[in-house]
């Protein structure tokens, strides 16, 4: 089998002289539960990490419907007319229960998949968000070291992803619909909060009126927000995804805001934070894994809860003893 005998070093090589189709295999290797592809991907993101760093990483969510791939065709599209090559990833745990992965079904951005200048990958399938993350962030990673400047992370607005994406990114960006006036509802106070943008899109169409309207509610909550650390003011901006218009002005803030961050240091900053975030991300998840999928532990515990059950102890007292005899 030719696909084993592929070395660390050839995978480097050919990753770095932007060989798709090695790209894709590596991210496979890192999204493998199998040990030894595990221990493989993890030489390759080594020798690749050098490489990698020099991008800018979009983090973009909004619920489904509001317009998440035809914007990131548009906006890709708009990248790639100005030369840059960029890299679409996702974040979506729940994909692998639903079937109704994003970016699985690729005929959504039938004309970025197509443009040999965007590489377009599926979320990983998993059912933690850790460990669907992480993998997105690996993947992050070789992407950068295979030349795509600019690497977009597509979420779903739905349980904690949208805070996996944005410790993954330099830029977050919310889109949402016009409503009809109450546009904070609903929209949980986090995401707000995360948001350096937030772009009312499917502005067309006889909604513009709307859009524009919303854009004026919006900014005036952004407003009662306090100072980013970043000292960047979020931006609301109206886009109508469908017929391209908006993106260029997007991506200028995209740019403004890359401008200001790198001159002030906060881009180093925040992107080392995120190293260490994910290093003890990394930490937890993995003292978890060995503590549950110990076979001592696992009979420890239906023991303990057996006794929780009957009265003899109490969820303190066994998870005491419990994590004594790990
Ligand atoms: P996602 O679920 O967030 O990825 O949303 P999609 O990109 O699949 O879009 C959902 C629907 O909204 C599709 O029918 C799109 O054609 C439509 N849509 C997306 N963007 C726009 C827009 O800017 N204007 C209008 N009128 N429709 C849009």
């Amino acid at each position: 089998n030719r696909r084993k005998t592929t070395s660390t070093q050839d995978f480097v090589t050919q990753i770095v002289a932007g060989n798709i189709p090695f790209l894709s295999r590596a991210i496979t290797l890192v999204e493998s539960t199998n040990p030894k592809h595990q221990q493989q991907a993890n030489e390759i993101l080594e020798a690749c990490l050098p490489h990698a760093n020099k991008s800018v990483r979009i983090g973009i969510t909004g619920v489904p419907g509001v317009g998440k791939s035809t914007f990131i065709e548009a906006f890709g599209k708009h990248l790639t007319s100005l030369g840059k090559k960029v890299a679409v990833l996702a974040v979506d745990p729940s994909s692998s229960i639903n079937k109704g992965s994003i970016l699985g079904d690729k005929t959504r951005m039938e004309e970025l998949v197509t443009d040999k200048n965007a590489f377009i990958r599926p979320s990983p399938s998993g059912t933690s968000l850790g460990g669907v993350a992480q993998k997105t962030r690996e993947s992050i990673i070789l992407s950068e070291a295979a030349g795509f400047d600019t690497i977009i992370i597509e979420t779903v607005g739905v349980g904690q992803s949208e805070t996996a994406v944005h410790s993954m990114t330099d830029f977050f960006l919310l889109l949402k619909l016009a409503g009809a006036g109450d546009e904070l509802q609903g929209i949980k106070r986090g995401i707000i909060e995360m948001a350096d943008a937030i772009v009312i899109n499917k502005a067309d169409s006889g909604n513009e009126k709307n859009a524009k309207l919303a854009k004026v509610e919006f900014n005036r909550a952004l407003h009662l927000y306090p100072a980013k650390e970043s000292g960047w003011q979020p931006k609301v901006l109206l886009a109508s995804a469908l017929h391209h218009q908006g993106v260029d002005a997007i991506y200028a803030m995209i740019e403004e805001y890359m401008s200001l961050v790198k001159k002030s240091g906060y881009f180093q900053q925040k992107r080392n934070e995120q190293n260490n975030y994910w290093l003890l991300e990394t930490i937890n998840q993995q003292l978890k894994n060995n503590f549950y999928n110990n076979p001592k532990i696992k009979e420890l515990l239906q023991q303990e809860i057996a006794k929780l059950e009957n009265g003899k102890t109490t969820p303190f007292t066994a998870a005491k003893r419990l994590l004594e005899n790990n």
